[in-house]
């Protein structure tokens, strides 16, 4: 199957080869005739599927040429999944002349105004910062015609839905609603079933980590954690490298930490400033580095083609976060390698993903790495032997 079956326009078939797509996805195939039919949607979608395409492709066919703003509002609960959305409507939509405008918080509120008077087709926003120009009569919603709320199950974690009721209560009702979600939460259901309208519900493959992965574990102390990620970094090829902490403060010392040692590594974490974030993802993009070192809700949904590895630094605690982190690698249609560190606390997680999974992930150990050597404390004080004995001795029930 190719793109030409869906019978897209000649303008929005350039977009998709410049974006250089042959083959629709799994998600595509299944969800782009029903949107072009005006049909309500929701898509039970991972991510790294081809989600998004999915439903920018019909809108910009349904759209057609620029209109009266504002006809399609698509809610996303980050910045960096709205830009990379915005970024979709351009590429993909860039020989139709249609317009769109990405609205977030965090950045100058100025020239956004500016880009949304000037007239826009599409505005791909976050909630707050669009709740905060709607108070202002500055984005009104009166003529959308297509709504597009993506991620919904994040837009929960996050404790957005009460804002997002807010921002539906304003669209017209006639209208057509699209709901994207990786998983399905009872309040998401149900706020899926207040807002569609009889919808095509469409389901992408299992609720599992991405099959184009491959997941392996090392069974670590916490304060080899380092030690071990510098070990890995040299002895392993390892084109693209994003490696998730637990916190914020874990991501600032370990960058740190991977700096000293003479890693090209940037920093994403949510303190940053909007500036320093798209620093971060520009040059992890680029090649200038090779290492990004994140917190998960700021890696939500950053979007970088060729991650070869993603490395659980810290274990994630359930399955959905997982299945988030790793979505990172493997996108669309390649492979990547996920690797994850676990200590003895965290071992009931590793079990819950093997779970999902439905097998068991490979155990490895790095050779010539000292997985008995003492935390930096112990090594000042006089009891070291002692301690190392015990340690050797509380390592041996580990998983694996
Ligand atoms: P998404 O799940 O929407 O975040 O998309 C994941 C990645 O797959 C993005 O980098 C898209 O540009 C890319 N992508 C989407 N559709 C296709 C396709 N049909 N062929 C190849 N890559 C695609």
């Amino acid at each position: 199957m190719d793109f030409k079956s869906f019978d897209l326009t000649p303008e929005i078939e350039s977009g998709v080869e410049d974006m250089g797509y042959t083959e629709p996805t799994e998600i595509q195939v299944q969800a782009i005739p029903h949107i072009m039919q005006g049909r309500d949607v929701t898509g039970l979608a991972q991510t790294g599927t081809g989600k998004t395409a999915a439903f920018v492709l019909p809108i910009l066919r349904r759209l057609k040429r620029s209109g009266k703003p504002v006809r399609v509002l698509v809610i996303a609960p980050t910045r960096e999944l709205a830009e990379q959305i915005h970024e979709a409507f351009q590429g993909l939509g860039r020989h139709t002349g249609l317009k769109s405008v990405a609205v977030y918080g965090g950045v100058d509120r100025k020239a956004q105004i500016r880009r949304v008077r000037e007239g826009a087709d599409i505005v791909v926003a976050c909630p707050g910062r669009l709740l905060d120009l709607m108070e202002q009569s500055i984005i009104k919603l009166a003529r959308v015609e297509v709504l597009v709320i993506d991620e919904a199950d994040r837009m929960f974690d996050m404790g957005f839905l009460p804002d997002v009721r807010r921002i539906i209560k304003r669209v017209p009702p006639q209208r057509q609603t699209l709901l994207f979600s990786a998983t399905m939460p009872d309040d998401v259901r149900a706020l899926a079933g207040e807002i569609l309208n009889d919808p095509v519900n469409i389901r992408v493959g299992a609720p599992v980590p991405v099959s184009t992965v491959s997941h392996a574990i090392y069974t670590v102390e916490d304060h080899l954690k380092t030690p071990l990620l510098i070990k890995l970094l040299k002895s392993e090829e390892m084109e693209s490298v994003l490696v998730f902490t637990r916190t914020k403060i874990r991501a600032t010392h370990l960058a740190s930490r991977m700096k000293r040692a003479g890693f090209p590594v940037a920093l994403l974490q949510g303190d940053l400033s909007q500036n320093r974030r798209e620093e971060a993802l520009n040059g992890f993009r680029n090649g200038k580095y090779r290492i990004l070192v994140a917190t998960e809700i700021a890696a939500r949904g950053i979007d970088v083609l060729g991650i070869s590895h993603v490395i659980n630094y810290d274990m994630p605690d359930n399955v959905d976060a997982y299945t988030h982190r790793i979505g990172r690698t493997g996108r669309a249609l390649r492979t990547g390698i996920a690797l994850s560190f676990v200590t003895r606390d965290e071992r009931a997680f590793v079990w819950d993903i093997e779970k999902a999974l439905g097998k068991e992930m490979e155990r490895r150990i790095l050779e010539d790495f000292n997985y008995g050597a003492p935390p930096p404390s112990a090594r000042a004080k006089p009891l070291r032997q002692e301690r190392r004995g015990n340690r050797g001795k509380s390592l041996a029930n580990f998983p694996g």
